[in-house]
């Protein structure tokens, strides 16, 4: 039997009642751009974060670029951010004709490598984005020590780590300003695109609202130039009726994984993720590494296994960052695991059959190959 990568239709059924009502009482309303359902949102998803503002806007991509315009980034800025990521952490660094400083990253947790950060500060660098990879944090207490000493600002990308935490910290409470993505396959996902903003600042939140929000938070009141970038009504409906739930997925994420980690631990050559100690992984991905990654891929595939690459290159090496003319040996960690690492399935609804049959073709494929 053939196991979807991530099952968001089993998600869905196992709400579908809530859902399909929230979705009905929204049409019936006609508040399809912002509206009572994405107010609520945002006091609920505070409330949870333990943050004083949610400023809610279309995409997780667009949190980025709002979060660094409301810090005033300009053009010619340089911006500390890690080698292994999804792209828009870095292109919306870009966006705002700044230049992304890539640093390699940890080889155990693959979030950036705090003790290569200090090298790569310049009297051009304005800030530094962390990102939380796969679901673990990265090491935001020496991040913070690093950004108070240089007078650097911090945006944490959370777009993986959901109900993360460090020494029972929540991923978000570090940066000046948190993103959030709510794209249907994050740990908490939308049943299209949808982002969110934290942050403790009032003046930060408020004009990161206007922004989002063509320069306004009154209609026709145009403060600034902003972008449109609105949370719609019917997602934020969605997401209300899944936030209660976020906590039991996470929780169910992380017993999946324990129990991957028990299955696999005696499969030869593969290595599983490593929680380092003080640190809660909510697993958005549960990312194993290995020397033949493409055999093994085909070889899953083959008994209805399917995996993904995250990511198949580190940011450095896209072709789009190729007149940065990065070197393989200026990453070395990045450069050695983006040959190596392969996602398994891993969701709050993924059977003990379905792991069972995983983790049995993993057996039956190192076998083969031993
Ligand atoms: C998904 C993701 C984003 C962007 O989210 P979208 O909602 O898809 O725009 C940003 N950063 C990371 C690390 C992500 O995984």
């Amino acid at each position: 039997m053939s196991i979807p990568f991530v099952d968001l239709h089993a998600q869905y059924l196992s709400l579908k009642d809530e859902i399909d009502g929230a979705i009905a009482r929204v049409i019936a309303a006609s508040s399809f751009v912002r509206g009572p359902d994405v107010e609520l949102f945002e006091s609920e998803y505070s409330a949870l974060m333990g943050a004083n503002h949610t400023v809610s806007c279309a995409n997780g991509t667009d949190a980025i670029y709002i979060a660094m315009k409301a810090l005033g980034i300009k053009p010619g800025d340089e911006v500390i951010t890690t080698a292994q990521s999804w792209i828009s952490t870095s292109e919306t660094i870009g966006q705002h004709g700044a230049k992304p400083i890539f640093v390699d990253i940890d080889p155990v947790t693959s979030t950036i490598d705090v003790s290569k950060i200090a090298e790569k500060i310049t009297n051009r660098t304005v800030g530094m984005i962390p990102v939380h990879l796969y679901g673990q944090m990265a090491d935001m207490p020496a991040i913070m020590a690093i950004a108070e000493k240089h007078g650097l600002w911090v945006i944490e990308d959370c777009a993986q780590a959901h109900l993360a935490t460090i020494d029972g910290r929540k991923a978000g409470s570090f940066g000046h300003i948190a993103t959030w993505s709510f794209y249907p396959g994050k740990n908490l996902g939308a049943m299209g695109d949808a982002g969110a903003i934290t942050t403790n600042d009032a003046a930060l939140a408020r004009h990161m609202a206007c922004f989002a929000r063509h320069g306004g938070l009154v209609k026709g009141d145009h403060e600034m130039e902003g972008i449109n970038s609105r949370l719609d009504g019917i997602q934020a409906a969605i997401l209300n009726v899944k936030l209660p739930h976020l906590a039991g997925w996470t929780e169910r994420r992380r017993a999946v994984a324990k129990r991957y980690d028990a299955l696999l631990a005696d499969v030869p050559g593969i290595v599983t993720p490593t929680e380092v100690a003080g640190r809660e992984h909510v697993y958005h991905l549960y990312v194993i590494e290995t020397d033949d990654r493409d055999g093994l891929a085909a070889a899953l595939k083959g008994r209805g296994v399917p995996t993904v690459v995250n990511y198949k290159r580190s940011l450095p090496f896209l072709p789009c960052y190729a007149h940065l003319e990065h070197r393989p040996e200026d990453f070395p960690v990045a450069h050695r695991l983006q040959g190596r690492i392969l996602s398994l399935p891993i969701y709050a609804e993924l059977t003990v059959a379905q792991q069972d049959q995983i983790a049995a073709a993993l057996h039956e494929v190192a076998a083969a190959v031993a």
